[in-house]
């Protein structure tokens, strides 16, 4: 890239989003340029070979794909296969009877094995049918405001009167979730699987005045109108792949290696200057996209930060010799991990670790989620791993924010990682220990991450894997209807922060590159 040349639009970032927004602009006949600090692009949507000597690629950070709309992977021609798994979800539980759990199947041919799993776990029909009636609501909403994301935003109003459904309306945007979720369903273990959507990647309580418990539900249960978390067929790096080859194909430039470092603009044109292995450089634009987060592109900008984010979750990655045997034995290990396996994760158990995290420890059992992604997609891994029964495990612990970690991140990190693999062997026959992999220095195949490990690594402020807390789908100022507007007319936001923008969907760099074309 020569020292100074004139480009429509330099993209800061090149996060799954940045990519969106640098295909959509290059494909509109725009030059365009993006300038990524790390050595690939993909940001928290990559797959790595974290385990030395060991062929297995995991989605290292983010994992499945809801939010992702059909139009822009077929705006931009993306070859991606995505997979529905055959399990939705299995949570286990000590009963008075034993080891037992819910398995909540998915599609029409587990109907069957979810009711009699409702019953073994709670003697009737009635949760089942509560938890089908709940879905079936959260299902017409998805319908009616998942469309709406890639369109200029509606206002409160607006898509109220879309919605047309004044208790799915009072429910997840006017009350604290926690009271509807203690409204339809009785049972600890299954208010907490219902509670999870709305905490992932969020620090709140049920009853969390701030509604982000909401927000974040919301954007857990409308990704592509269902609510299904499929998963990416080749890992998330074979999504991002398919997004930068879109990108160059249509002309976009994508400089890894380097650092923006600054941000000067005078609103009809900026500068961006940056740092590489070789020294600096500056390159002008029309436009400035920011797929960083906003504490990234206001400290970029020489500006007052807005208020700090914070993440709160665990993020680990494991490879096996083999699946865990588990104390429940109705179920399969392939069936139990092939959907999310839910650990401490009941209504109480959640409602404990919120409070003692923000009180300053630790919770005594922590809560978190783990998932398989060979059993449904054995191709990123080699096939002689694949033979041996090898599979992947990747971890999403919850409530632990970044504040716990500040003083000692190694140290706290460990003693989570300890006490999370506590609350999973307690529902194994061995432990998970027993069954990792070695990587080729004989070392065992597991990886931790804390929120600071995020914040370092991946730029994302506090370790928050959204950039900061989710807004609801709405306009709240008529100026920016992309919701991606900043102080400076030629300077967006393209990332998870722009609203709407969380999670690996495209839809922060879709709706950037609509506001740059006056779309
Ligand atoms: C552990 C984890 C698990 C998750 N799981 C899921 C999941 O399963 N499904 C889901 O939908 N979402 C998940 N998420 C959230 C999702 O990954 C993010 O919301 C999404 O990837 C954000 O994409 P982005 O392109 O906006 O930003 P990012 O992916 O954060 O990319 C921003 C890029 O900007 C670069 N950058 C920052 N500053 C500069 C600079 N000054 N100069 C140059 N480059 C810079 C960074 O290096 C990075 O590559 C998860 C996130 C994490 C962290």
């Amino acid at each position: 890239m020569p020292a100074r040349d004139a480009y429509d639009a330099v993209i800061v970032g090149g996060g799954h989003n940045g990519l969106v927004a640098a295909a959509y602009l290059a494909q509109a006949g725009r030059s365009v340029v993006v300038l990524e600090r790390l050595e690939g692009p993909g940001g928290a949507a990559v797959s790595t070979r974290p385990f030395p000597g060991v062929d297995a690629r995991l989605s290292r950070y983010s994992y499945l794909i809801s939010l992702l709309p059909r139009t822009i992977v077929d705006d931009l021609g993306l070859r991606l296969a995505l997979r529905k798994r055959s399990v939705s979800s299995y949570t286990p539980v000590e009963r008075a009877g034993g080891p037992t759990g819910l398995l909540v199947g998915a599609g029409s041919d587990m109907a069957e094995r979810t009711r009699a799993s409702f019953a073994r776990l709670t003697g009737g029909d009635r949760a089942h049918e509560a938890w089908l009636a709940f879905y079936a609501r959260t299902q017409r909403v998805a319908q009616r405001v998942f469309p709406t994301l890639t369109e200029p935003l509606p206002t409160r109003a607006e898509l109220r009167r879309r919605i047309d459904d004044e208790d799915a309306w009072r429910m997840l945007f006017e009350e604290p979730i926690g009271a509807a979720i203690e409204e339809h369903f009785e049972d600890d273990l299954i208010r907490g699987v219902v509670l999870t959507d709305a905490l992932i990647g969020t620090f709140a309580s049920a009853h969390d005045p701030s509604l982000l418990q909401n927000r974040c539900f919301l954007y857990h249960v409308i990704g592509g109108g269902t609510g299904d978390w499929d998963v990416p067929v080749g890992g998330m790096g074979a999504f991002t792949d398919a997004l930068a080859e879109a990108a160059r194909a249509a002309g976009a430039e994508i400089a890894t290696g380097h650092d923006a470092m600054l941000i000067e603009t005078d609103g009809r044109s900026a500068e961006v200057t940056y740092r590489t292995a070789h020294g600096e450089g500056t390159v002008a634009a029309r436009h400035v996209l920011a797929g960083t987060s906003p504490q990234e592109l206001a400290t970029l900008l020489g500006e007052q930060p807005p208020a700090p984010a914070e993440g709160a979750q665990l993020k680990v990655n494991m490879l096996l010799e083999r699946l865990p045997r588990l104390r429940d034995s109705a179920v399969d290990p392939r069936e139990a991990f092939a959907g999310t396996f839910h650990i401490a994760e009941g209504y109480d158990a959640l409602a404990r670790a919120h409070a003692e995290a923000d009180s300053g420890t630790l919770p005594t059992a922590p809560p978190s989620e783990i998932y398989c992604h060979s059993l449904t997609d054995p191709t990123i891994l080699d096939p002689a791993l694949a033979e041996r029964g090898c599979h992947t495990l990747t971890l999403f612990g919850l409530h632990t924010p970044a504040r716990l970690f500040r003083h000692d991140n190694t140290g706290v990190r460990e003693r989570l990682l300890s006490a999370t693999l506590a609350q999973l062997n307690a529902h194994l026959a061995e432990p998970i220990e027993d069954c990792l992999a070695r990587d080729a220095d004989g070392r065992p195949c597991i990886e931790a991450k804390s929120p600071l490990d995020l914040e370092r690594d991946l730029r994302l402020p506090g370790g928050h894997i959204f950039h900061g807390d989710l807004s609801f789908p709405w306009a709240t100022d008529g100026a920016d209807p992309w919701g991606v507007a900043t102080g400076h007319v030629n300077v967006l936001l393209c990332g998870a922060g722009a609203v709407r923008g969380g999670g690996v969907s495209g839809i922060g760099g879709h709706n950037a590159a609509m506001a740059v074309l006056g779309r």
